[in-house]
């Protein structure tokens, strides 16, 4: 289990998301990645290793964008590798997720999907979640991702964006920890303080069972089914 960054403002969401994935390195991780919505498409950089080889990918090939999630990831489903770096995308490419935590049900899930026409790109029991989503969405990624969470068992903090919802990061945790927090037309969302504490004071836990919606406004926190908290 290792961290999970996600931002969504007027900055440059990647130094913001690299900075931030840097203070969660106590955790220990074996590689990391991010994801940014850049001109209406999702761009991905990914790693194995040490957070300065995701630097250095980032800084042999630019990327930028103003809503964005990034990952340090601690192997439980497959290899460490670049293919099961987070993040993990749906099908077409069109969303993507962070994860920390395992989702218990995977395999019978997987199953589920592939027979249904999903193809997965890695052997993580996270991919599930991306195809789940892209399975319920229909425009509005709250929802999508809350009638996703419902079919799955074991432990998650969860960060997601689509270019199909632009403009918010959703985030959901179970087991894992998540906080969120409150800037200036900005808000953030990461496994843990020290990774946002540098940009703003005002921050939150979430509980158990909680989602919420990031946006340049504000900060939306609903339970399970969907109710405003
Ligand atoms: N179970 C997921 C994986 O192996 C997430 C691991 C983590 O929490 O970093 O990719």
């Amino acid at each position: 289990m290792c961290g999970i960054v996600g931002y969504v403002g007027t900055r440059d969401a990647v130094p913001v998301i690299l900075e931030g994935l840097g203070r969660l390195e106590y955790r220990g991780y074996d590689s990391a990645g991010l994801a940014v919505i850049s001109h209406g498409a999702l761009e991905m950089r990914r790693s194995v290793g040490k957070l300065v080889n995701l630097a250095k990918a980032v800084k042999a090939d630019p990327l930028s964008g103003q809503v964005g999630v990034g990952h340090t990831r601690w192997a439980t489903h497959g290899r460490p590798s670049e293919e099961n770096a987070h993040p993990h995308t749906d099908c077409k490419g069109r969303m993507v997720v962070v994860h920390n935590g395992i989702i218990e049900n995977y395999l019978s899930l997987k199953e589920r999907l592939q027979g249904e026409g999903h193809t997965f790109k890695s052997e993580t029991d996270t991919e599930v979640l991306a195809h789940l989503i892209e399975e319920q969405m229909r425009g509005n990624l709250f929802e999508a991702v809350r009638l996703a969470l419902q079919q799955v068992e074991g432990s998650y903090a969860i960060g997601v964006v689509s270019v199909d919802d632009p403009g918010r990061v959703v985030a959901a945790r179970r087991g894992s920890p998540l906080v969120a927090g409150l800037g200036e037309g900005e808000c953030f969302v990461a496994s843990d303080i020290p990774a946002i504490l540098q940009a703003t004071r005002r921050i939150m836990f979430l509980e158990d069972g909680e989602l919420c919606v990031l946006s340049r406004k504000g900060i939306e926190i609903r339970d399970d089914s969907g109710k405003a908290i």
